[in-house]
């Protein structure tokens, strides 16, 4: 029987948390049938339900029993930011009063989500809100899935088809519970959401990445890079260590060999920091004849941080250096500027707004 994870605060676990093992063993809840897992999983994970009370087909003696024992959700949906281009923000308040943020992205056919791995993220990189005051705490998987659950109930219409852990946090610094949650994604008795449409984006330490590469489901895997040099790395992600560009690159390959999965480099372009022909040069050199598109980022301008958005002029000219050198490049165009939501933001503007509610 898997683990039940602890209550949290004298709070009751919640049946976002469980994996696909954990479900089976609610069969053994007194008044359970055999079919009760499957009833009691489908409300939680295909049914979007939130309390007990929904779930019609459980007898009533069966959910005040399961009620007794269980919380459906960890988090409840605190508000959203629309877009003019589409781009949906979900901000959620979880139980301990954190806030968490995911987005919704879409993009013609696709609709991505992107998903926060942890509130706040310790590798501060300079260019982002999520990691200005560091790391509060690891997501649990539950809290992962509901992001899930959240943001396709907000529009339904609109099925996601891609899910990237991109948002808040670096997902190899909590990995087991995004591990876990991948594992609740992609099963067929979980959400039935295929590898393919699952990313993983990473700074990309080699022994996370030799970790990633034992896990069978085989999701994609994106290599946050941004400067060409480890000492530029160190400086721009702070919270990093040590980088060791080769090792990663060597180690990001290996999976790629096993698993057949492409490789993604993402590169935040930053005035005057990384967008020079110099820095295109030096990132041709060390991706040239590596099997990876780059996806060049230019980077979404950030209250409180003192950076600037690169001209468009050197985001073609780094493509067009990359280019030369035969490495595959993409270039990703800026989404809900008019509302903030690149990383970190929503959370910094609701906690600036309550703090300033409270004086
Ligand atoms: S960009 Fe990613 S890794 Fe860097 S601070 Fe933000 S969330 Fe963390």
């Amino acid at each position: 029987m898997a683990a039940t994870p602890p209550p949290r605060d004298g709070l009751l676990p919640a049946l976002t948390d469980l994996d696909v093992e954990g479900y089976r063993a609610l069969a053994e809840t007194p008044g359970a049938r055999p079919f009760t897992p499957g009833q009691v999983r489908r409300w939680v994970l295909d049914r979007g339900a939130s309390d007990f009370a929904a779930m019609t087909d459980l007898s009533r003696p069966l959910r005040a029993e399961l009620a007794t024992r269980w919380r459906v959700r960890r988090g409840a949906l605190e508000r959203t930011y629309s877009s003019r281009d589409g781009t949906l923000g979900l901000l959620t308040r979880l139980e301990d009063g954190q806030l968490l943020e995911s987005v919704r992205i879409p993009d013609g056919e696709r609709h991505t989500l992107c998903i926060s791995s942890q509130v706040g993220c310790a590798v501060a990189c300079r260019f982002c809100a999520s990691g200005l005051e560091g790391v509060v705490r690891n997501l649990s998987s539950g809290e992962i899935i509901e992001q899930v659950l959240m943001a396709r109930e907000m529009a339904p219409e609109t099925p996601l088809s891609n899910y990237v852990f991109m948002g808040s946090g670096e997902p190899t610094h909590n990995m087991e519970a995004v591990l876990r949650a991948i594992a609740v994604m992609n099963s067929p008795d979980g959400l039935g959401i295929g590898a393919r449409r699952i990313t993983v984006s990473t700074i990309g330490h080699p022994s996370a990445l030799q970790r990633l590469a034992q896990v069978e489901i085989p999701f994609h895997v994106a290599l946050s890079i941004h400067m060409p040099t480890d000492s530029g790395r160190e400086q721009l992600m702070p919270g990093l260590g040590r980088s060791q560009l080769q090792a990663t690159l060597a180690a990001a390959r290996e999976r790629f060999e096993r698993t057949g999965r492409r490789i993604t480099i993402e590169v935040v372009v930053l005035a005057g920091v990384n967008d020079g022909d110099e820095d295109a040069r030096a990132f041709a050199r060390l991706l040239s004849g590596y099997p990876a598109l780059v996806n060049i980022i230019p980077w979404n301008p950030v209250d409180a941080i003192d950076l600037r958005a690169p001209d468009p002029q050197r985001i073609d000219a780094l493509q067009r250096i990359l280019n030369a050198a035969g490495v595959n490049t993409t270039v990703r165009r800026p989404r809900g500027q008019d509302v903030g939501v690149a990383c970190g933001q929503l959370r910094r503007r609701a906690d600036a707004n309550s703090e300033s509610a409270g004086n």
